[in-house]
Parts: structure tokens; sequence; C-alpha cells
């Protein structure tokens, strides 16, 4: 059951399509790991295939039809997208015993193609935070380390995929929360260019910005999961999806394509740790080996993507949020009179960090400041896109370390919420201009935190995975993956931490 375990979906697939493999032995395997789950990267699991089988999989699935290519592969769904009957809460206490009354476009999209719902992963509250110890369900923990944070908002789907409880997941990056936690669990994570997966049924954080996109152990899962999921939908105004869909990678080097590294977010960006630098230079030396060519470049306005992104995505935030009242969806504080109701709901239902960003958001559309926040925050949009657009015409991909630290200890930023957002600050210009950006696991580091007294644990468990991270211009998303498959070959990580 152990091999099954260490098996990518991909060769997974092969098995069940071959008859090799049961789906059902597949699925029982992972259920039960998922079941004794103690890392609470789940808030739901299945409890048999019957209920992991939506609604309409089953008839189909008895027919098995061959070419579906996800049939019988059991993945862990983000919180955040709705699914029929199974509760859906995104991380927060206000929808607490909230049963949707359909399933999101990209989970049906994966359903279609034969996937089962394994589990519903925690996240941060509406996906709104770095480390998951926003949700309000309690932190998950890191796989590599429990006493670290797996990285958010998609922590859960990171940490399931990492340890060995779900064999693949889908998230939603609105400033990095696909990437970032895949950097610190050592998986593959990757965001889409906008509009390449429907957002109907994903509850809205930025509509702007939000994206789903999957978290999988390597990049050829990743792209199956996106080839089964892209496409355009009609109640998704826009969705595009990706023309002539998604090719799965066959890359094995690197020439003839060219990586810029935008000093902005690499040698000249503060409070990136050694280790994680280490790596990334190990990582760019390896794209030269296969044949890549790498120059630095310039992106000058993304530094102050971070200062953009927490205006934006509050703004956005605080007018998507105000349907939760206590009227329509999960939780109700009775009270005396109307207005009563809704406060006492939104008080009681709602974090400290969702309150912060609806306070903030409402502050920045309000009359007399719209133009100098939300206004201004717009136009440094506009030029970290046309910032991008440049670095595009002379690069085909640019490279950066996916986040500036290693998986941090648990507590080690709650309370400076600053610090908690600069672990965005690769990962959120991306968004901002619309584009792909995958990050694969390139090696491991010590914590620039120092670990255990115990210099045995030291020696043992305190080296965490790194993620290196690959942007493309927008609609690269086949080639971008192929470009990453090449670089996670060359890489060779393992999950112990060697990387060849
Ligand atoms: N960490 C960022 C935030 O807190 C990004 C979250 C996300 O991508 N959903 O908003």
């Amino acid at each position: 059951m152990s091999d099954l375990i260490e098996l990518t979906v991909t060769e997974a697939a092969v098995r069940i399509r071959s008859g090799e493999l049961s789906p059902d032995e597949y699925f029982e395997a992972y259920r039960r790991a998922a079941a004794g789950d103690s890392l609470n990267a789940f808030l739901w699991t299945a409890e048999d295939t019957a209920q992991a089988d939506l609604e309409g999989t089953r008839a189909a699935r008895d027919e098995r039809d061959s070419e579906r290519p996800l049939d019988g592969i059991p993945v862990a769904v983000k919180d955040i997208f709705c699914t029929e009957g199974i509760p859906t809460t995104a991380g927060s206490r206000i929808l607490q015993g909230y049963r949707p009354p359909y399933t999101a476009t990209a989970v049906r999209r994966l359903r279609d193609a034969g996937a089962r719902i394994l589990g519903k992963a925690n996240m941060d509250e509406f996906a709104m935070g770095s480390s998951n110890e926003n949700s309000g369900y309690g932190p998950v923990l890191n796989p590599w380390d429990e006493g670290r944070v797996p990285g958010g908002s998609s922590g859960g789907s990171a940490a399931a995929v990492a340890g060995r409880l779900a064999p693949c997941a889908i998230g939603t990056d609105t400033g990095g929360s696909i990437r970032q936690p895949a950097a610190l669990c050592g998986i593959v994570g990757m965001k889409p260019t906008y509009g390449a997966v429907s957002r109907y049924g994903m509850i809205a954080f930025a509509s702007s910005l939000d994206q789903c996109g999957p978290l999988t152990r390597d990049v050829s899962d990743a792209a199956l999961l996106l080839r089964a999921m892209e496409g355009r939908d009609p109640c998704d105004s826009t969705s595009v999806g990706i023309e002539g869909g998604i090719e799965l990678p066959s890359r094995e080097d690197l020439k003839g394509l060219s990586f810029g590294i935008p000093r902005e977010l690499a040698s000249d960006a503060e409070g990136i740790e050694s280790g994680v630098q280490e790596v990334f230079e190990r990582t760019v030396a390896l794209i030269e080996e296969l044949g890549g060519e790498v120059s630095e470049t310039e992106l000058p306005h993304a530094p102050h993507g971070i200062s953009a992104y927490y205006v934006l995505a509050p703004a956005e935030a605080s007018a998507n949020l105000a349907r939760f009242d206590g009227v329509r969806y999960g939780m109700r504080v009775d009270a005396d009179d109307l207005t009563e109701m809704y406060e006492e709901t939104r008080a009681k239902g709602f974090g400290p960090e969702v309150k912060r960003r609806i306070m903030l958001g409402t502050y920045a559309l309000s009359s007399g400041y719209y133009e100098a926040y939300y206004g201004r925050a717009q136009r440094v949009r506009t030029k970290i896109a046309e910032d991008f657009s440049r670095a595009f015409e002379r690069f085909d991909f640019v490279v950066t370390p996916t986040s500036p630290t290693v998986a941090f200890k648990l507590g080690a930023k709650t309370d400076d919420p600053l610090a908690m957002y600069m672990n965005d600050y690769c990962t959120v210009p991306m968004p901002l201009a619309g584009i792909p950006a995958i990050s694969i696991p390139a090696g491991v580091a010590p914590p620039a935190d120092g670990g255990p007294d115990d210099a045995r644990a030291r020696e043992s468990a305190t080296r965490l995975p790194v993620g290196f991270q690959i942007a493309g211009p927008a609609f690269s998303d086949s080639a971008m993956l192929d470009a990453a498959h090449a670089l996670e070959m060359a890489i060779g990580f393992r999950r112990n931490g060697t990387a060849t």
C-alpha cells in the first residue's frame, strides 16, 4: 500500500487504465491515509467511494470509459470550491454547516475526467493568508516539520500532497496561495493564466486576481490536472480557456529558451534567506547546463506589487464578502432586529484577518479616498503588467525564488501582518499582471530561524524545501510547463531532501 502512495498521478492513471490497479483499492489507500490526517490538512474527508463520486460519476465510471484521463484519481479540493451536498466553508466559521446546491466548474471538470473527491482541504479563511494560521478551523502543520507552517492560503492542499495524504490537489492563487505553500512543502504548484480555468463556484476573494490551479508531486501531474480543468465556461464570463488546450510536457533540455532574472525579485530583493538564494543560484546554473540562456533583467515596478495588492485585494474582498450576512449561507446569530443580526453574525463568523481586510478595503473604496488608494493601485498594476510585457520581448520566461524564506515556525509572524505580507513579495506581481507562474521544488536549505536545540535533530530535521518560480507571458502555460518539466528532471528533487 505504501507503494501505491508513492505513485504520481500520471503513473497511477496508467496502471488504472491498463487494469493493473483497481481504482477502489487506490482510493481506499488514500481514504485511510486522509482519515488518519494528523496535519489538520482536511476539513472533510469522504467516507467511501459513493461520497467521493459526485452525482452522475458512478454511472459513467461503470461504463469504464478508458478515455477518461483521471479515472479513479482521488483529489483533495481546497475548501473554497463549492461541492454539491458536501460541506464547504472557505476556512471560515461563518460558513460552518453550509452545503452548496451546486459544484464548481473546475471540480466538475475533474470529476468528468474521472477524478474522485477525497476530501476538502483546510485553508486560510477566505484564502487570506500565507501560513494557514488564519483558518477558522486551526492551522495546518507542515509535514517536513510539524512545528512549522505549510504556507498559505492553500496550505491544506499542499500539506496533503506533500504528506502523502492525497496524490494531488487543487487550490486557488490570488497573490501566491498555490505557489508559496507548494514551495514551503516541497511540491509543484501552478497558477495558470487568468481566465484559463473557470471561477464559477469558487468562493470569491479578489475576483480580478483569483485563479484555480493544481498542487502536485511533479510537473506532468500539474499539466494533467490543468488540462482537465481549463476551458471556457458560460457560467464565468472571464473564462477563456487555453487555445489548443494543455499539452503534456516532454522537454528534456532548455535549448533555444531564454530566462530573465528580474533583479528586483532576486539579487536586489531584501529578506531573501541565504539558503534560498543558494538554491536559486544553483538552479539558474542548471538552466544554463540544459542549454537555456540566462541574463539579468528588470521589473522596475515589481517592488510596489505588495502595496498595490494589499489595496486591490482587500477592496475587492470587502465587496465580495458583503454577501455573508447570516441570511443566505451558513451561520446566523439571532438578534432583535435585522441590522443587529447582520452585525453579530459577521462579528462572530469572521476572523481577525478577514475583518482587517474588509475594513482596509472599505476604506480604500470610500468616496474621499478612492482615487488616492484604489485608483493609484490600479495604475501601479498597469505598470507592473507593462514591465512584464517589456521583459517578455527579450525573454521567454522570468525566474525568481518563489518565497523569500523556507517554512517558518508556527506563530512566528502572526503578530506582524506586514512581515506576513512580505511572504508574497515574489508571487504577487504575476497575478497582478494576469500571467501564469509555476513553483517547482529546487532543493533544500536550513531555515534562518534555527532549528531545534538538539544538534542531531537539527542535522536531520531542519533542511526544508525551497521553491523555484518560472513565470511566462499570458497563455504560455503549456510552454511554461514544458520548460519546468525539463528543469525538474535535471534537479531530481527527492522528498527526503536529497537532490541529485
Ligand atoms: N498571502 C496572500 C494574501 O494573504 C495571497 C493569498 C492568496 O493568494 N489567496 O492575500
